[in-house]
């Protein structure tokens, strides 16, 4: 006996202990668990009251009773549906349940207490059997209460099943056996359950309230009548006075409380329902991600969009600390916006803290990941009134709610914006307002800067021979080249086109002198001609603004450092040249003269000087060249003077088409029909593609044999985009038209593109020409020029020659063709009308060199 006592004693301590236990860690409320462990200490004290032989009706109408009622109160003090009020109604259906309950506890122990005498002598197979669905509604009753004192833990029906099952066989063994003492291990035993399964949090058996979909039922309503019935069996159909009334009555209140009760767990269930679903649609579909996190920080709850918006898995995030996801620079501010809520309007706040996204990079096997700050926008608000606080204002320590928006490609949008507005889209340097602000806040802060002003020469070249794209890549090259060449501290743009300018740290003139050069010096390295294409060089003007009082501001020292490039371009480029005040008067002219020009253009106001071409054999002239001339006012400006801005303005193509056009409408009124044009063609006009329509439409306009024509072009001109000059210049070719090679020898690549392009004459430069009979190396390349031309099939003709001596070298090397200002100079053609078309005075002539008339007249050409 005193083994079972003990035995009894520590089981139901033990189950005592489980039960609060699990309170504490469970959180739950403390009535409900309290009550129950209280109940089942009251029942273990019976128990052992019963080993120690105490009376059984004590124990079978004093403790039992009291057990149940334990539950009861447990029942009566649970919490209520999280956000349902508790108001009369609630209290009313409370006390409803509660009479239900003891007015049930009561009828069967009325019966039991009748009968409990009646059991030793009716104890037997029958009665335990008749006993049995009895204890069967009182176990499922206190699983049903059980579970419902915790209202957020699933019990499964099964579970409690389970438990009434054991101490059903308990109670049934005692019964039939006849000694009470027998059901109180069984008793223990589904008590043990009971407490494991509250201890079990985090097992299945514990779920969020919103991802409840089942009911629970632990009742079933069927089940109600039963006890009435086996009552009515047991007491063979013979009940007495006060069960009959008891269960009139019973049957009255609990078919009232069932409607009633039914009716209430519908709607509430419904709306309980209905707000889940809504709180889980809102979580789940939520673009922004939603953490929960207790008055410490660490994050309790984390939504789906986790996974989006910050690559972490929900499970991942909690348990951890948000603190340190956030990024350092930043946690001040979510601390801060904690600190200045403000309790009294508990309106939300918004921060602005990065947050450390882990990407992944690797290969699949051996991967790791690294930190990618993404910028979020969080909503924080204090958490509100959790279980047990329904509708409650949210109080300090309850922990906070944050909804958080990745703003990142709002924020790189920002950025890139104002960067946009600061920089050139193609080399990502300043761009130019983004330069002059710079200067304007140098000047501002030392009073003085100094500026260099960076153009490319060649570059229209380049850009419009070999394309746009070609043109942004060197431009790209260029930049690169150029804050290469400054130092790490010097401020870079790009202006716009091929200028650059750069803002040096220091306006040390020595230092700035010393700068410009070496960029000038970079860009001589500079070479985009890997490929055999023309290579650029640097133009740079430098001003510089010493401290005191500025009298001038970014944009006139941009301006000036300008017109100093200017300068050392017409110093022939790759240069650097430094402002002086005098430049600005330059300037103004220049842009004048461009002005002036086009209107010149325009109004065909340009004239044409007349040079013939000498046949040295016959004296007689073979042809002319046409060499434009600009009237300015009473005087006549040559090319040199203008054909810069021309070519720079692009104004060289229109004023190149009238050339063509006008040359050969002169031509057409010459009296000789069998002398030739030549026509000088840049670049510029080789390029378009009108180029050949332009001159078959001037040679028809005159009714000018094409083989009359010949096109001048220079060597540079030529290489510049060899391919489309080849072809353009072969299909004029095949027309009949003759190409001579202009200033032949004052390029750098004479012959290796001569045999490329489809050639018929070689002009050899006047610089050639000039040192005859004076300079033996002069005679010698002369010599071997018309060597090569002889050669490859060509024509020569010799430029600028000024004296006898020149003519006559020349007709004794082997060239038959001059000109120069000895025959005579580029003049209008009705002075040329005027004059004789033989060579006056006579030359000497090296003997054996006969004087005769040649029957064709032009470059008449032979290709080899
Ligand atoms: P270029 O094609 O070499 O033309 C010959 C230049 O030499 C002409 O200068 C002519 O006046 C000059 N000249 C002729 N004989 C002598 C001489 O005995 N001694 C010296 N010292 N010079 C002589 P101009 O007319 O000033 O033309 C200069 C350049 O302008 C031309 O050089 C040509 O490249 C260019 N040019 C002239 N007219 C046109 C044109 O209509 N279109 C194009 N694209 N360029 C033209
Ligand atoms: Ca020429
Ligand atoms: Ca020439």
């Amino acid at each position: 006996m005193n083994g079972a006592l003990v035995a009894t004693l520590a089981t139901g301590a033990l189950v005592v202990a489980l039960i609060l236990l699990a309170r504490w860690r469970w959180d739950g409320d403390l009535p409900g668990a309290g009550v129950t462990a209280a109940s089942y200490l009251l029942w273990t004290l019976g128990c052992a009251g019963l080993v120690l032989g105490l009376p059984a009706p004590v124990f079978w109408l004093g403790l039992r009773p009291a057990v149940f009622a334990g539950f009861a109160v447990a029942t009566a003090a649970a919490p209520g549906v999280e956000g349902v009020e508790r108001g009369p109604r609630e209290w009313a259906f409370l006390l409803l349940d509660g009479c239900m309950t003891v007015g049930g506890f009561f009828g069967m122990f009325w019966i039991l207490a009748r009968t409990q005498t009646l059991i030793p002598e009716r104890a037997g197979p029958t009665w335990g059997l008749l006993w049995l669905p009895v204890q069967m509604l009182l176990c499922v009753t206190v699983a049903g209460l059980i579970a419902r004192v915790a209202p957020t833990h699933r019990m499964p029906s099964a579970v409690a099943l389970a438990v009434g099952l054991i101490v059903l066989a308990g109670d049934t063994l005692a019964l039939v056996t006849g000694r009470p003492t027998v059901g109180i291990g069984f008793w223990l035993g589904g008590g043990l359950i009971l407490a494991v399964m509250f201890c079990l949090r985090g097992a299945s058996l514990f779920v969020h309230p919103y991802h409840l979909e089942e009911r629970p039922r632990p009742f079933q309503l069927w089940q109600l009548p039963i006890p009435y019935v086996v009552v009515y069996i047991a007491t063979d159909y013979r009940p007495d006075a006060v069960i009959a009334a008891l269960n009139c009555l019973l049957a009255l209140v609990v078919f009232a409380e069932l409607v009633v009760h039914s009716r209430r767990n519908e709607s509430l269930w419904s709306s309980l329902r209905e707000r889940n679903r809504v709180y889980q649609g809102v979580l789940q579909d939520s673009q922004d991600v939603i953490l929960q996190i207790d008055a410490e920080g660490m994050i309790e709850f984390a939504n789906p969009a986790a996974a989006r918006v910050l690559s972490i898995e929900p499970d991942a995030l909690v348990g951890t600390v948000l603190r340190e996801h956030l990024h350092p620079d930043d946690t001040w501010l979510v601390n801060r916006a904690a600190e200045a809520f403000d309790w009294s309007v508990q309106a939300s706040m918004r921060v602005e803290a990065r947050f450390g996204a882990p990407v992944p990079f690797g290969e699949p096997g051996r991967s790791g990941s690294t930190v990618e700050w993404r910028s979020i926008e969080w909503t924080v608000s204090p958490r509100a009134a959790g279980p047990g606080r329904p509708g409650g204002r949210a109080e300090r320590g309850g922990g906070w709610v944050l909804a958080g928006r990745d703003i990142s490609a709002r924020i790189a949008l920002e950025r890139e914006l104002v960067l946009a507005a600061r920089t050139d889209g193609l080399t990502g340097l300043l761009n130019r307002p983004a330069f002059l602000s710079a200067v304007d806040a140098r000047l501002a802060e030392n009073g003085g800067a100094a500026v260099l002003f960076v153009d490319l020469d060649g570059f229209k070249g380049v850009n419009d021979t070999l394309g746009h794209a070609a043109g942004d890549r060197l431009l790209c090259a260029a930049a690169e080249c150029l804050r290469q060449a400054v130092g790490r501290y010097d401020t870079v743009a790009r202006l716009g086109g091929d200028e650059f300018a750069v803002l040096p740290r220091s306006f040390d003139l020595p230092e700035a002198r010393e700068m410009a050069d070496a960029v000038v010096t970079a860009f001589n390295g500079f070479d985009e001609t890997a490929h055999g294409r023309r290579s650029v060089s640097a133009s740079v003007g430098v001003v510089i603004l010493e401290g005191g009082p500025p009298d001038r501001g970014a944009t006139e020292l941009l301006r000036d450092a300008d017109l100093a490039m200017y300068r050392a371009k017409q110093r022939g480029g790759a240069g650097a040249v430094e402002f002086e005040p005098w430049m600005s008067e330059r300037v103004l002219e220049r842009s004048r003269l461009r002005a002036d020009l086009e209107t010149a253009v325009a109004n065909e106001a340009l004239t044409l000087h007349l040079q013939p071409v000498i046949d040295l054999h016959t004296r007689r002239w073979t042809g002319f060249e046409a060499l434009i001339r600009w009237p300015v006012g009473g005087e006549t400006w040559s090319p040199a003077q203008f054909l810069p801005v021309a070519e720079e303005s692009g104004l060289i193509v229109p004023m190149g088409a009238w050339v063509l056009r006008e040359s050969l409408r002169q031509l057409a009124g010459w009296r000789d029909d069998t002398i030739g044009m030549a026509v000088n063609v840049s670049a510029q006009q080789l390029v378009g593609t009108e180029f050949f329509d332009i001159t078959m439409q001037a040679l028809e306009a005159g009714g000018i044999s094409p083989d009359r024509l010949t096109l001048e072009i220079t060597e540079q001109a030529a290489i510049q985009d060899l391919g489309r000059t080849a072809s353009r210049l072969e299909s004029l070719r095949s027309e009949g038209v003759h190409v001579a090679i202009d200033d032949f020898g004052t390029g750098f690549s004479s012959l290796q593109y001569l045999s490329r392009l489809p050639v018929d004459i070689l002009k050899i430069d006047r610089k050639f020409v000039w040192g005859l009979g004076q300079h033996a190396e002069d005679d010698v390349l002369v010599r071997s020029m018309i060597g090569l031309a002889a050669e490859l099939g060509l024509e020569v003709i010799a430029e600028g020659v000024e004296t006898r001596r020149q003519a006559e070298l020349l007709l004794e090397y082997g060239c038959r063709l001059a000109q120069g200002f000895l025959f005579s100079p580029p003049r209008p053609i009705e002075e040329l009308r005027s004059a004789d078309p033989f060579v006056s005075p006579a030359l000497r002539l090296g003997a054996g060199v006969p004087r005769q008339a040649v029957g064709t007249v032009g470059p008449r050409v032979t290709h080899g």
